[in-house]
């Protein structure tokens, strides 16, 4: 056994931790105070420069061809400065990843290049409906073959970067004979796509940098050869990428989980009551002892799974292991975070307040922790009963 990065994965490491120092940090309360679009897009082609819009995809569709491993580190980088910037880099790796492994030769020379170059802002993951959360087969959007198009009508909801993704995976159902799940596939959609509207933008706890849009298909025409994989495949080929995904968004979590507890044990330090720091109190030791030792199993777990993922072996139940337990390490983390800081920590003149909120929606997305519980218990029973 080998616990330690490779030295390319430690290069990605440093790079991120970098770049997330210089560029995000300085602005990464600004963007949730008041927001400024263009500067949240320019970082996003900055680090596309760099190479990490595909970090796990293959070179020849121009990724960095780095692997899961330094995906996840590099996400937990980013997320210590800014999670708005780490979901949109996780969800932007997801589409690229989901293309390489469903879409044609042509679908994936079209699209991954320009999400990996940064010629797209983003790409965006069009899954979820008002009747389809937790339950994915519960999709509505219709799409029906007429000649040598497919026209789409129906809606999403809460899709992370809609009002600036260049394309869109979107799932809709093909055949209505058969049951639930079964005749639903997976589309390419183009941005500027006439009938494909950019609806309401949520407002959110958390994460404001990053747009979370409904999205409205209006007899939205798209060409045949537009869907990505086989027909009425779809249901399978989501459900494959949503475990990739729980690795970037276990990582993600893990990020704000040690920005804020770093920024909370530094403040102890300096913090003075009762004529002495208040790191002096047992309470507070307690406090940073839980918080470390929890944040580095839930990293372990993150890199386990991610090794398993990159040796090509089965790694679900290990993502919603590491998803689940690293966002509510994460989430206890914050919490705590803004406790050590006192009534300070419950205002904006300090980022743990922002850590709090940007944390919370971690134990949510990409399948609630409870959808995660579900997952390993139900792989776990298997081997007994
Ligand atoms: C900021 C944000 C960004 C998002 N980005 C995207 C995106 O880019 N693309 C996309 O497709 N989706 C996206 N989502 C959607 C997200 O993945 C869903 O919100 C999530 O999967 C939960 O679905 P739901 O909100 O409908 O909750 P529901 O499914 O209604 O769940 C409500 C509650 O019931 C529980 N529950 C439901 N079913 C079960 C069960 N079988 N067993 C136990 N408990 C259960 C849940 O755990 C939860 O506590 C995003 C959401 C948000 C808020």
């Amino acid at each position: 056994m080998f616990l330690e990065l490779t030295g390319e994965q430690r290069l990605i490491q440093d790079t991120a931790r970098e770049f997330a120092k210089a560029e995000l940090d300085p602005i990464a309360a600004t963007l949730d105070q008041e927001g400024d679009p263009p500067a949240f897009l320019a970082n996003l082609r900055k680090l596309a420069e760099l190479g990490f819009m595909g970090l796990n995809v293959k070179d020849e569709y121009g990724g960095a061809e780095a692997g899961v491993v330094a995906f996840s580190v590099a996400i937990t980088e980013i997320a210590r400065a800014c999670a708005s910037t780490a979901v949109t880099l996780s969800v932007n790796n997801m589409v690229c990843e989901v293309i390489q492994a469903a879409g044609s030769e042509a679908q994936k020379k079209a699209y991954i290049p320009k999400i990996c170059s940064g010629e797209f802002s983003a790409g965006a993951f069009g899954l979820t409906e008002t009747g389809a959360g937790s339950d994915p087969s519960g999709v509505a959007t219709q799409a029906v073959l007429d000649g040598d198009q497919w026209v789409l009508n129906g809606s999403k909801i809460f899709i992370t970067s809609a009002p600036y993704a260049g394309v869109f995976v979107v799932w809709a159902v093909t055949d209505r004979s058969v049951p639930k799940g079964k005749g639903i596939s997976c589309f390419l959609v183009e941005g500027g796509t006439p009938g494909l509207v950019i609806g309401k933008e949520e407002h959110k706890t958390g994460q404001h940098a990053s747009a979370t849009n409904e999205l409205l298909f209006e007899d939205c025409r798209i060409p045949k050869d537009a869907l990505m994989g086989k027909l009425n495949d779809g249901f399978r080929i989501a459900v494959g990428e949503l475990a990739g995904g729980r690795i970037g968004i276990g990582s993600l979590g893990l990020g704000v989980g040690l920005a804020a507890i770093d920024y909370a044990t530094q403040y102890s330090t300096e913090r003075t009551q009762f004529v002495q720091n208040i790191s002096n109190f047992q309470a507070i030791q307690w406090m940073i002892a839980d918080t470390y030792t929890e944040l580095e199993a839930a990293r372990l777990l993150l890199m386990n799974a991610a090794f398993k993922k990159e040796q090509g072996k089965p790694f679900a139940k290990e993502a919603s292991m590491a998803k689940m337990y690293a966002t509510e390490a994460a989430n206890r983390a914050c919490y705590k975070a803004v406790q050590m800081l006192g009534g300070y920590g419950y205002t904006v003149d300090f980022p743990v307040e922002r850590y709090a909120r940007d944390v919370r929606i971690t134990a949510i997305y990409e399948g609630t922790n409870e959808i995660q519980r579900t997952i390993i218990s139900r792989d776990i029973l298997r081997g007994i009963v």
